[in-house]
């Protein structure tokens, strides 16, 4: 079920970026451009794709919106069963997807799995919890309309059009594909260029689960950023899109000219910080792994720490000592591999030597830390305010560590950045008075990242990170539209206000009750 089937393998070409490398028009007839996704550790080709053009993506778009009928008319306990039959199929694919996640993206085998666990949680959660979140709901009608009943309905949208990332090629867009089709929709998912097989292969699984559902409730199309491009403008009913605030700004304009609403999930500088009263050793622990996991390629990954004076010198021991060892490879039990898109690391490599310039300190790794296809470990101190590293999400291996007087002044250095999606703080006592204080749309207290996988809990940010929300029940809701029902039950004679045949005497008495309502100044009683 998918308008996106791989090509077939066309042997290794070198590792480059697919974009302007391997886009090739194969010859003869109607033949269609295509492009290749590599294996960034290798440069050889996982799979090649179709370029998708205009044309294509409206007829993926038709197809959904030929199946939405079919996909409603199942109900939720049908959609329920369906979604649970995909996750039941995901499972018997894991091996697969697995090392698909390992050869297309790069990441470990464990930070694979790590990953298909994440999407079969969702997918549940999802499929369990829609009837429950999206059921419509009795309101008070208030006493000016005492003779109504009321009741809010939730619509699905229609076709909703996903475009994802590469750094988690599967949770990421799984987080608004399982919450739009639970909430009724049917979905066209437009995988990122570097991670196209992996896409491709969320929809076959769903096909094979339900072999008798229409090829359109869920569609994948395939190509690189005009392929978004052409998703915007094809009369879908909403974006939900995953990536960067620059291509975001180009999606929400493309979007502007329909009035598509949009859900916006883009980048981080998210900060953590360690308290006075923290545990330093599982505080520095944490942070080796929310910093480098995934090669830092994590839209929540740590990218910036304030520690406290007073604890700060045990706690740079115990993150110096925390990535002791800690090497990138391939190898399936490296503890994290390279990086998935080659122009990333310049970027990193720009930053550091950006930082070292101005006066930082590289305490581990440093500008030799960048190789040509991976990055060990780098942690800067003493990094000034001004320089690129501090201000621009790195999306690499990378942490910058900043001692500060105490958790006042860490917690206006964690806030003074125009992100907002993630945050971590480490203290025994505090950790929720602070978590309150920061500007972010998620904060985890004495862990990391733990609330990406709690499906109940809406993952999003606000400024640069974009707005909306994925996962939990605002997540369905960002997927449906209410619908607002009110109906007269009694007719009571002469209570209609809206006639032209009103008693003379209600207005006066809606006067005097409106004084006697409103017209009291508040008591704390109130
Ligand atoms: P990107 O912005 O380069 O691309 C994202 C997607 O947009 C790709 O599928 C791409 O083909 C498509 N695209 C490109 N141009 C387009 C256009 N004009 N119209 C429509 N679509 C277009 O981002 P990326 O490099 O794939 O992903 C990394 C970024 O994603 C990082 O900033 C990361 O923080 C962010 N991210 C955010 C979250 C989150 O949930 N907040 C999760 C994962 C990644």
């Amino acid at each position: 079920m998918t308008n996106a089937d791989p090509v077939p393998n066309a042997g290794p070409v070198p590792n480059a970026d697919p974009r302007t490398s391997s886009a090739t028009v194969a010859g003869g007839g109607a033949a269609a451009a295509t492009f290749a996704s590599l294996n960034p550790a290798t440069g050889e080709v996982v799979g090649r794709f179709p370029i998708q053009d205009d044309a294509a993506v409206a007829a993926a778009v038709a197809a959904a919106r030929a199946a939405v009928p079919w996909w409603v008319g199942l109900g939720q306990a049908g959609r329920r069963e369906r979604l649970l039959r995909w996750a039941a199929q995901l499972v018997r694919d894991d091996r697969e997807l697995v090392d698909l996640l390992h050869a297309e993206n790069g990441k470990t085998v464990g930070d694979a799995r790590l990953e298909l666990l994440l999407v079969l949680e969702h997918i549940r959660w999802a499929a369990r919890n829609a009837g429950r979140v999206l059921k419509s709901r009795r309101v008070l009608p208030g006493p000016f309309l005492a003779d109504h009943t009321a009741r809010v309905d939730y619509l699905p949208l229609g076709v909703v059009g996903v475009i994802g990332p590469w750094n988690y090629p599967l949770f990421t867009p799984i987080g608004s594909i399982a919450y739009a089709l639970a909430a009724g929709n049917t979905v066209v998912f437009k995988p990122s260029e570097y991670t196209p097989a992996l896409g491709t292969r969320l929809a076959t699984s769903f096909a094979a689960a339900n072999p008798d559902a229409p090829a359109g409730v869920l569609g994948v199309v395939t190509g690189l950023g005009a392929t978004g491009a052409a998703l915007c403008a094809a009369g879908v009913d909403k974006i939900a899109f995953t990536g960067s605030a620059r291509t975001g700004r180009a999606v929400m304009t493309a979007c502007a000219t329909r009035l598509i609403p949009l859900i916006m999930e883009c980048g981080g500088k998210d900060p953590l910080l360690v308290a006075e009263d923290a545990d330093v050793t599982v505080a520095a622990r944490a942070t080796a792994w929310g910093a480098m996991a995934n090669a830092g390629q994590t839209c929540v990954g740590v990218e910036r720490v304030y520690v406290a004076a007073s604890v700060a010198a045990p706690y740079l021991n115990a993150l110096t000592r925390a990535l002791e060892g800690i090497h990138p490879g391939m190898a399936s039990d490296a503890p994290y591999g390279p990086m998935t898109m080659p122009a990333q690391l310049e970027v990193v490599r720009r930053q550091v030597d950006d930082a070292l310039a101005r006066g930082a300190t590289a305490l581990v790794g440093g500008s030799a830390a960048v190789g040509d296809r991976f990055i060990a470990p780098i942690v800067l101190v003493d990094v000034p305010d001004a320089a690129e590293v501090m201000r621009d999400e790195t999306f690499g291996p990378v942490v910058t560590v900043r001692t500060v007087t105490d958790i006042d002044e860490a917690i206006a250095l964690a806030n003074a950045t125009p992100y907002g999606l993630g945050a971590t703080v480490f203290s025994r006592r505090h950790g929720d008075e602070i978590a309150a204080r920061l500007d972010a749309g998620m904060v985890t207290v004495n862990a990391v990242q733990s609330f990406a996988g709690i499906p109940a809990l809406p993952f999003g940010g606000r400024g640069e990170s974009g707005f909306g929300r994925v996962h939990g029940a605002d997540g369905l809701r960002e997927f449906v539209r209410p619908r607002s029902v009110a109906t007269r039950r009694l007719a009571l004679p002469g209570t209609t206000l809206t006639t032209f045949r009103r008693p003379p005497g209600l207005l006066a008495l809606i006067t005097r009750l409106t004084r006697l309502r409103h017209g009291r100044t508040a008591t704390p009683a109130d």
